[in-house]
């Protein structure tokens, strides 16, 4: 569906935060479309993995962690980064706050840092995961929130870092996904009543649906397109 079965045939991927949720879409994904992928997480996910992609654990706020799982490729021409964690209502403490933002914004730049030379070697390109929390606030999430206009800021500044590298670094900003992170929203009417009534298409999004969007940033088709933030969210944004 939409690409040709063999548009990552030859391509080595790897995609943090994968082993469920959108990370597992993502994963999936460039594995059907012929990458050979490697997918990370703290912990072995919910089974969403298909069989083709492998796993390894991999924490991105422990440099050691991360430098052992670059260190374990011989060459890489995609990098995903979808490790992500909120903790709703506890992020005011400062503890909690700064942990948010080691996982999900340093993490981000842990891995960019280190895959950078291969990736450059195969002119490579990166896809980060930031949300439609990188462009409003959220009272309950203020290190998430931050976390992710960051990503979005890192993003731009690496896009014009690495172009001489002829490495190009997007991010997608999905929506509403229905994935593990937002189980508590789903279960909760009187929050997904609201998400579901601005969200233009009327329905959750699935990990697809964001996977999607990654393929194409990925892909010979996006050549000309590097530090973007692409909103893959149903409408929310403009409405
Ligand atoms: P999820 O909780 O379902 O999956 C998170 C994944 O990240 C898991 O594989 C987990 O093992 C991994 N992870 C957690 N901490 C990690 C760490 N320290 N190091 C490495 N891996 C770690 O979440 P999801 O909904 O699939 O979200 C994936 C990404 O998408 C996150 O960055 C999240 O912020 C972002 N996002 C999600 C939504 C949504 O609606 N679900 C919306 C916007 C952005």
């Amino acid at each position: 569906m939409t690409f040709e079965s063999n548009l990552f045939a030859g391509k080595r991927a790897l995609v943090t935060g994968a082993t469920q949720g959108i990370g597992a879409g993502v994963a999936n994904r460039l594995a059907s479309l012929g990458a050979r992928v490697t997918a990370t997480g703290i912990d072995r996910g919910d089974g969403s993995l298909d069989g083709a992609v492998d796993v390894q654990l991999a924490d991105v706020s422990k440099d050691a962690d991360v430098a052992a799982l670059i260190g374990g490729f011989d060459g890489l021409d995609i990098v995903v980064n979808c490790a992500g964690i909120i903790r709703r209502g506890a992020e005011h403490e400062i503890e909690v706050f700064a942990q948010v933002l080691d996982v999900n914004l340093t993490g981000t730049m842990r891995i960019c840092s280190a895959a950078r030379p291969l990736l450059a070697a195969r002119k490579g390109v990166i896809v980060n995961t930031a949300s439609m929390l990188s462009f409003f606030g959220g009272s309950l999430v203020p290190g998430y929130a931050a976390s992710k206009g960051g990503v979005a800021q890192l993003t731009k500044s690496l896009a014009l870092a690495y172009a001489a590298d002829g490495i190009r670094v997007n991010a997608v900003a999905p929506g509403w996904i229905a994935t593990p992170l937002t189980q508590a929203l789903q279960d909760d009417p009187v929050r997904a009543g609201p998400i579901l009534q601005r969200t233009a298409l009327g329905r959750w999004g699935k990990p697809e649906d964001v996977a999607q969007a990654v393929a194409f940033l990925c892909a010979p088709a996006a050549a000309f397109i590097t530090g973007v933030i692409l909103p893959v969210d149903g409408g929310y944004m403009v409405s």
